[in-house]
């Protein structure tokens, strides 16, 4: 699998192997499986997160196809429009963010729309084209749309799809999943350093990118590790079709032929409760544990909704007590400061 994936250039924007550790404190409080943490919040780029692995394979293309500008569209404060735009800025590229109010956040210069702000990237602000997911076609036209216009202006556009995922727009491999085909064998690399092969790997789920890269890691590498995704946006149905869209096209760039089956993905779709976005007690909750308990920030879109649905599935006896799970910490801790006042309305006095 290493050397199917050194076909592919990458940029080294980040940080590897990023850090793994047990979680002591966790493990023995929650009563089930050992938990270990990796630190994809830690990937250096800005405050660090998934979307930064994807770029070190998705900036060679731009590139490659001598980009001058890159669109893409994804919610208002999205960790993938922030990444895109700081990793674009470093390679001379002019970010065009598509942002959509995908949830009542005020616009406001903080968190991510502030480092937006600080890289000077072009921000146009849009109202949802529906209630619906935002890995759809519309999404797709009105970005075109965009680039078009710029194009008009002499510009040379490259349009990605929110979270780098589907193969639409001007990228034309799934280049966001290839970089999760990497982690896992990073991931791999690790455990059996520390004497163990995972049962599982849980991590949460946006986009299906992170997710397909991780299953075909494991089947390529031959892993017995099951991968969980808990989603925070979309539901099961819809969400399994993108996860094995992506998977195809991995398996396709990477000519292992067909590794994964539709057992493969497990995608658990009842963590998003109120809906993307929406702050809650128990993510409140579950960002204080792990605080508390281990010194880690989650943020409360991603990590902290998967962090909930890993503590329910350990109530609820998901796992062995003698298995050995990653938890992949994807980033997103931005988030937290135009959250502050949902957060704070769950916190003791
Ligand atoms: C985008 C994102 C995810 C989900 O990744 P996908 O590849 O889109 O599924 C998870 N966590 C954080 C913090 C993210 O920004």
């Amino acid at each position: 699998m290493k050397d199917r994936l050194l076909r592919f250039p990458r940029i080294p924007l980040i940080h590897l192997p990023t850090p793994m550790r047990k979680l002591e404190n966790l493990t023995k409080e929650l009563g089930g499986p050992e938990i270990w943490i990796k630190r994809d919040d830690l990937t250096g780029v800005a405050f660090g997160g998934n979307k930064s692995r994807k770029l070190e394979y998705i900036l060679p293309d731009m590139l490659a196809q001598k980009a001058d500008t890159v669109v893409t569209w994804a919610a208002l404060q999205s960790n993938w429009a922030m990444h895109t735009a700081a990793a674009a800025a470093r390679y001379g590229i002019k970010p065009v963010l598509i942002l959509y109010k995908r949830y009542d956040l005020p616009i406001e210069p903080d968190g991510n729309m502030l480092l937006d702000r600080l890289l000077g990237a072009d921000l146009r602000i849009r109202e949802p084209l529906g209630p619906g997911s935002a890995h759809t076609e519309d999404y797709l036209a009105v970005a075109e749309e965009v680039a078009a216009e710029l194009r008009a202006q002499g510009r040379r556009p490259y349009v990605v799809s929110v979270g780098g995922a589907r193969v639409i727009g001007t990228m034309t491999q799934p280049l966001g999943s290839l970089a999760y085909v990497q982690a896992f064998i990073e991931t791999l690399e690790q455990t059996r350093a520390f004497g163990f092969e995972p049962e599982y790997v849980v991590h949460s789920t946006g986009s299906g990118s992170t997710q397909a890269g991780l299953i075909v890691g494991a089947k390529g590498m031959g892993a017995k590790t099951r991968i969980v995704g808990i989603s925070v946006s979309d539901e099961k149905k819809p969400f399994m079709k993108d996860v094995i869209e992506i998977s195809r096209a991995a398996e396709d760039a990477l000519g292992t032929g067909r590794i994964v089956s539709e057992d493969d993905v497990i995608v658990l779709d009842e963590y998003i409760r109120e809906g993307y976005g929406i702050v809650s007690r128990e993510v409140t909750d579950a960002i204080r544990l792990v605080f508390t308990r281990e010194g880690i920030v989650l943020d409360p879109v991603y990590t902290a909704k998967a962090f909930v649905g890993l503590i329910d599935l350990i109530r609820k006896d998901f796992f062995q007590p003698t298995d050995k799970l990653v938890f992949i910490h994807t980033g997103g801790t931005p988030a937290l400061f135009p959250n502050r006042f949902k957060l704070a309305e769950f916190l003791p006095d």
